[in-house]
């Protein structure tokens, strides 16, 4: 059985707490691997090392950080193809769309690649007579991210590379379920020639977060996860005092006005709904159909359905792989069955689809004439269930992403400026499509959601990243005349 081990100081690090968890491969419900689980002690020896390091870290110039950035970018890229078969090997989802998820963090490297543009700071000569203001921005020392299994690798780069660029060292806490793909990932950087300690990795549980999210060297966490764990992590953190932006679940509406384009909405519909088998935080999981392309919508979408092809993630055929675990797998289940007990539409049904072996597979779902009262729409599901509620006017979708818990991403299908223009403006969501249905930001703007799902006041990456991981400090200056030095400089006087 593969041990799968943290890695400390720049090395991997054996465990001694004597806790282990095992790895499933979800295609095939096979154990592919033994997880270690840190202990506080462990934990410790991650941070004293990360707080080591910060002291000559944070004096490295940007040059060199710049420099081993593109190193560590360039890595990543070369061994993208290695890094997505990990990550699939745990995590399920088909290759294409771990090379997605890959590709999409290298982003993240490349913007740290120009930490120089946002830790510029601000000038302002002659505040007062004589008198200079600066501002710089400084990094705050040792930073932890606790990262979900959904995204294994570019959540942590949504993280890492901005926060080592601006000085600060790191301490990552991936997801137990697919941990191969980060820890690869972190030897990478330690190839690219990062000092040891700059980045360590434990593997680990709920002990680790705590003791993470309490240990006094620890300055800012950065999480994704659900909901009531981001919140738990928002409480704990603050509560010791550290920075925390902690980014929750989700439950993404995409309204389709009755003059969208249909093949355009269909084709979205369905790739933003059953893509990575639903487990992503930006998934669509309701449509809110106003009018009469109700009908003609769901038609285009159970056609695009009957042809998905689903199987192991490693075959190139496959279009959606597993969910990550059994649990997972029979709780999305279990929605079906609800939005049948309570009164929906289920046109398509996920689990009459049969599959071959022991893996954690269900077929896709369509459920219509769904209501705001039901299971299916109350809570996140994280799987591929796509859920229509039937509008009769723009207003009532837009009051259905209003009344929702959560404000990740929103979306419209539209081919009117104005009704464009006016859901910008309406949507209660932190990241929105024009006919795009999952609206990730590039790597130079940010990312995240309102409401329950972000916890913290600080978007992840981009600009905003690099200002939670850096704090201000304001410079005022005041030189004396030279010209009334005693010493003669060679500056006249002014009599
Ligand atoms: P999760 O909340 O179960 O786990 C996330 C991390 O928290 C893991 O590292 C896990 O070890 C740790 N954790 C779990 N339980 C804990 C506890 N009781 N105490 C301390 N730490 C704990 O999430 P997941 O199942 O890995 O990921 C799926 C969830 O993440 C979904 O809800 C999805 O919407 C959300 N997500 C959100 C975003 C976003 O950007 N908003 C992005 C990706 C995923």
């Amino acid at each position: 059985m593969k041990p799968i081990q943290h890695l400390i100081d720049g090395a991997t690090a054996p465990s001694t707490s004597g806790n282990t968890t095992a790895v499933f491969n979800p295609a095939t419900g096979d154990q592919s691997g033994e997880l270690v689980l840190a202990s506080v002690e462990e934990v410790d020896a991650a941070v004293a090392s990360a707080q080591k390091a910060f002291n000559s870290w944070s004096q490295t110039s940007i040059a060199t950080r710049t420099k081993l950035m593109f190193n560590f970018r360039n890595l990543v890229a070369e061994h993208a193809e290695e890094i997505a078969q990990l990550l699939t090997a745990e995590h399920g989802k088909v290759l294409s769309d771990s090379a997605g998820e890959i590709a999409r963090g290298i982003e993240n490297i490349e913007y740290a690649c120009s930490i120089a543009d946002d830790l510029r700071g601000a000038y302002n000569a002659s505040a007062s007579t004589g008198v200079d203001v600066h501002t710089v921005r400084q990094p705050l020392g040792v930073v932890t991210g606790i990262t979900p299994f959904n995204f294994p690798v570019m959540v942590p780069l949504w993280m890492i590379p901005n926060a080592v660029a601006a000085g600060n060292t790191f301490v990552l806490k991936p997801s137990e379920r697919d941990p191969s793909a980060p820890l690869r990932m972190a030897e990478l950087f330690q190839e690219a020639g990062f000092p040891p300690g700059v980045l360590n990795v434990v593997q680990g549980d709920k002990v680790a977060v705590d003791r993470l999210l309490e240990h006094p060297d620890v300055k800012a966490a950065s999480f994704v996860g659900s909901t009531p764990i981001a919140k738990y992590v928002q409480e704990r953190a603050t509560a010791h005092g550290k920075r925390v932006q902690a980014l929750g679940g989700a439950k993404n509406h995409m309204i389709v006005l009755p003059d969208a384009n249909l093949d355009l909405a269909a084709d979205a519909a369905v790739s933003a709904a059953y893509g990575s088998a639903g487990e992503r935080c930006m998934a669509i999981s309701v449509v809110a159909a106003v009018g009469d392309i109700a009908e003609p919508l769901l038609a285009a979408i159970k056609e695009r359905m009957e042809k998905l092809t689903i199987g192991d993630g490693t075959d190139p055929l496959s279009e959606m792989g597993p969910l990550i675990t059994k649990e997972s797998r029979d709780r999305v289940a279990s929605y079906i069955g609800s939005a049948v007990d309570q009164g929906a539409d289920v046109v398509v049904d996920g689990r009459e689809h049969s599959f071959d072996g022991d893996g954690y597979f269900i077929g896709v779902s369509l459920i219509d004439k769904v209501t705001t009262d039901m299971d299916c729409y109350r809570d996140e599901i994280f799987g591929p269930v796509l859920s229509v509620v039937r509008c009769a006017s723009y207003q009532e979708g837009v009051d259905l992403i209003k009344n929702n818990p959560w404000g990740n991403g929103a979306a419209i299908f539209t081919q009117n400026g104005g009704a464009a223009r006016k859901f910008q403006e309406d949507a209660d969501a932190g990241m929105v499509g024009i006919n795009v249905p999952v609206p990730v930001p590039v790597g130079y703007h940010s990312f995240g959601g309102w409401k329950d799902s972000l916890f913290g006041d600080t978007t992840m990456y981009g600009p905003e990243g690099v200002r939670f991981y850096t704090k201000a400090k304001v410079i005022t200056t005041r030189w004396p005349d030279p010209a009334t030095s005693k010493v003669d400089l060679g500056f006249p006087t002014n009599q």
